[in-house]
C-alpha cells in the first residue's frame, strides 16, 4: 500500500508514522509513505499558500493552485483522494476495510479555515471526518486513518497481534484480557482462562464481548442483535426426521 500525503507539515506525518508498528511496516516495505509539502508547489514568490476568504470572515484559507499542483504531481491517475474534514462521513472500521482494498491512497490535509472549494471539487473522491469536533489540521486525522488501515494489510501485524479478534471485527467490542501474574491487587484472572479448554474459553469470550458491548455501546449491540436475528431467520435449526 502506498500512502501519499499532501500537507503543510510533513514532519508531523513523518515523525508520527515512522514509529512503532507503522514504522516497522515502512522499514520492511509493506507500506510506502510519500509525503509532499504543499508549500513546495506554490507559484507565489514568497512561498505563500493561503489568503483571505472572499465575502469576509475570520481566518485564512488554503489556496487552490498549490493544492492542485501538489495533487497533480502524484504519478498515476484515478487514485482515491481523501480530504480530512469535520464535514465528512465519520470514519469507522468498515470504511477502513474498504480503503484497505486499494493499492494507493491520497490524503489531503487542510489547515487554517480549510481549502478553497474549487480544488476540492476537482480532486476529492472521499470526504472523511474522525469525529464531531474541530482540529487545527488534517494531519492527526490522516494518521488515525493510516494507522487503522495499516493494521488490516497483510504482513503489517505479526500473527500474534492479529486484527481478527479485535473490537468491531465481529460487530462487538473485544472481551476483557489478562496477562501475568495470575493474581494482582487481590484480583484473580478468571479461572476459565487457565483451564486449557479452548471451546469454553471461546464461549466465555463471546459472552463477555456481548455483555461489554451491551453495557458500553448499546447502539452497536442493537445492530449486532439485529444481524444475529436475521441470520437465525435465514438459517433456522434443522428439524430431526422422525
Ligand atoms: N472551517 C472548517 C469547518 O468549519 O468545517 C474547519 C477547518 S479546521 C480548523 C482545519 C483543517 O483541519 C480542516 O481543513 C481539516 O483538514 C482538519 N480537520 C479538523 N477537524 C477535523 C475532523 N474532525 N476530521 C477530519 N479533519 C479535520
Amino acid at each position: 500500500m502506498v500512502f501519499h500525503v499532501l500537507t503543510l507539515f510533513p514532519e508531523m506525518i513523518e515523525n508520527g508514522m515512522q514509529t512503532s508498528i507503522t514504522g516497522r511496516a515502512i522499514e520492511k516495505g509493506f507500506l510506502h509513505l510519500d509525503v509532499r509539502n504543499i508549500r513546495d508547489y506554490t507559484q507565489d514568490k514568497h512561498g505563500k499558500v493561503d489568503d483571505y476568504t472572499y465575502g469576509g470572515g475570520a481566518g485564512m484559507l488554503m489556496q487552490a493552485q498549490p493544492v492542485y499542483d501538489a495533487w497533480d504531481s502524484i504519478p498515476g491517475k484515478g487514485i482515491r483522494t481523501i480530504y480530512l474534514t469535520p464535514q465528512g462521513r465519520t470514519f469507522d472500521q468498515m470504511m477502513a476495510e474498504d480503503f484497505a482494498k486499494e493499492e494507493e491512497l491520497i490524503f489531503l490535509c487542510g489547515h487554517y479555515e480549510g481549502i478553497d472549494e474549487r480544488v476540492l471539487e476537482e480532486t476529492v473522491t472521499d470526504y472523511v471526518s474522525i469525529g464531531d469536533y474541530v482540529l487545527t489540521g488534517g494531519e492527526l486525522p490522516a494518521m488515525v486513518m493510516m494507522d487503522t488501515i495499516s493494521r488490516l494489510l497483510p504482513g503489517v501485524l505479526h500473527n500474534e497481534d492479529s486484527a481478527d479478534t479485535e473490537s468491531f471485527q465481529n460487530g462487538l467490542l473485544e472481551y476483557p484480557q489478562y496477562s501475568r501474574p495470575e493474581e494482582w491487587h487481590e484480583k484473580k484472572v478468571p479461572a476459565i482462562l487457565l483451564s486449557g479448554d479452548h471451546k469454553k474459553v471461546d464461549e466465555w469470550r463471546l459472552e463477555q464481548s456481548e455483555l461489554r458491548t451491551r453495557e458500553r455501546r448499546p447502539d452497536l449491540y442493537e445492530a449486532y442483535m439485529e444481524q444475529k436475528r436475521l441470520y437465525e431467520e435465514m438459517h433456522p435449526p434443522k428439524r430431526r426426521k422422525r
